[in-house]
């Protein structure tokens, strides 16, 4: 028997690399931060995405991907952050909370209606748990579904949800509380079409990051949808919520080192071409520290995040790994865009530069997807600490 803690990208994963990082150069950075000031979903963008087939990397062929792979799926979402957040997370979510319950709990012909579109980038899709009043805390949620003349009938409020207000928005699955007879109100998901009368996606939030995503409370009143709309089992959404998180969780990680990696990047050439007194910063051992730290940082929070994507794509469980790379890359990149924009001194605090996005871009990444905090009650409970 061989075995190797050897982590190299194949040829193919590295041809992706390469394919993704020219096109975010090429296509995207010129207007990250236009789109970032104006809070503009570039849906041009995203569809030149789509059909480079980049929603479609981790999905089978048969389902209109590629089947590269969730290795694959990690480098593309990285290689997208290094130069826009926003893009990355636009991309990541559609593909592991919104295409991923599709294709590991859904029926046939949800497949061929909702997840071949998606994987062939002609479509978004949205995953939809927080409430206003219960994100972390998943059982505290209000939203309910109700059966009535043969439908399901939906009512509640979701939560800063991503992808589900744009001209691409498809579908959202959601969770909601219902009834299986008894006082038991277990949670189901839905998907529910985009346009279903009582479904009302609102405004987009005024962000402080990830402007150009788009990120919208949705209302649900009334909103009737059929039995084939049920998620995997009817009272089972429990299961399929908490693998979503597993591999929304993935994407995360993958975003944190891809900003991480894009700021060390500026960090570096800035320090290489400044001066002060007399010398680049860049030698001054306060300054060489500070990006040898990260560096090494950096590269830590890659190979946790590959390590979960791999295991994931082994199909073997992964609900520790994702939320120690989560928890640990999100934090990396929440200090190498503070470091970024300390080592640029007062031009790090002016618009002009992707500093300041950078910095703003950071910190929502050790809030969603499960927070820091509730991120060590995962392990805690993982190393049965905790119930
Ligand atoms: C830009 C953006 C996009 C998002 N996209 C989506 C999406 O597409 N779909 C979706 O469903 N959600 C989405 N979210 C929601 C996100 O997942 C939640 O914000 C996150 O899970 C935290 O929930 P909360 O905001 O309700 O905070 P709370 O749960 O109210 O937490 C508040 C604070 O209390 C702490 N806390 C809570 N419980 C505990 C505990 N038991 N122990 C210790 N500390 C605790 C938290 O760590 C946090 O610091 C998005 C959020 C943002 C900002």
């Amino acid at each position: 028997m061989t075995s190797s803690l050897l982590f190299e990208l194949t040829d193919e994963q590295r041809a992706l690399r390469d394919t993704v990082r020219e096109f975010a150069e090429g296509e995207i950075a010129p207007h990250a931060a236009a789109w970032d000031e104006a809070h503009e979903f570039p849906t041009a963008v995203i569809r030149q995405l789509g059909e480079l087939g980049v929603m479609g990397v981790a999905f089978p062929e048969e389902y209109g991907g590629l089947g590269a792979g969730a290795v694959a799926m990690a480098v593309v979402v990285e290689e997208l952050a290094r130069i826009d957040s926003s893009i990355a997370v636009t991309v990541g979510a559609d593909v592991s909370i919104a295409g991923e319950p599709v294709l590991r709990f859904g029926t046939e012909e949800q497949k061929q209606r909702w997840l071949v579109p998606l994987a062939r980038g002609e479509t978004l899709g949205a995953f939809a748990s927080t409430e206003p009043g219960a994100g972390s805390d998943v059982r505290g949620a209000q939203t309910t579904a109700h059966r009535q003349n043969g439908s399901w009938v939906i009512n509640g409020t979701k939560a800063f949800i991503t992808n589900a207000g744009n001209e691409l928005s498809s579908f959202v699955i959601v969770t909601a509380k219902t009834d299986a007879g008894g006082d038991a109100r277990p949670l189901s998901t839905f998907i529910v079409p985009s346009g279903t009368p009582g479904y009302e996606p609102q405004k987009p939030y005024k962000k402080m990051g990830w402007r150009a995503s788009d990120t919208r409370e949705l209302v649900f009143s009334q909103c009737a949808v059929g039995e084939d709309a049920i998620l995997g089992q009817l009272g089972k959404g429990a299961r399929v919520f908490l693998t979503v998180l597993d591999g929304g969780r993935v994407g995360i990680a993958a975003i944190s080192v891809g900003l991480a990696q894009g700021a060390l990047e500026q960090a570096t050439a800035y320090a290489k071409e400044r001066l002060a007194f007399g010398a680049p910063i860049a030698k001054q051992q306060a300054i060489y520290s500070k990006l040898a730290d990260l560096k090494t940082s950096i590269a830590a929070a890659r190979l946790l995040t590959y390590q979960a994507a791999a295991l994931k794509e082994a199909g073997k469980p992964f609900t520790e790994e994702a939320a120690a790379a989560k928890l640990f890359a999100s934090e990396v990149a929440v200090r190498a865009a503070e470091e970024n924009m300390q080592i640029h001194g007062g031009f790090g605090f002016i618009e002009e530069s992707a500093v300041p996005r950078f910095y703003r871009d950071a910190k929502v990444l050790t809030i969603g997807e499960g927070t820091s905090e509730i991120l060590k009650y995962v392990i805690a409970r993982q190393m049965g600490l905790v119930d």
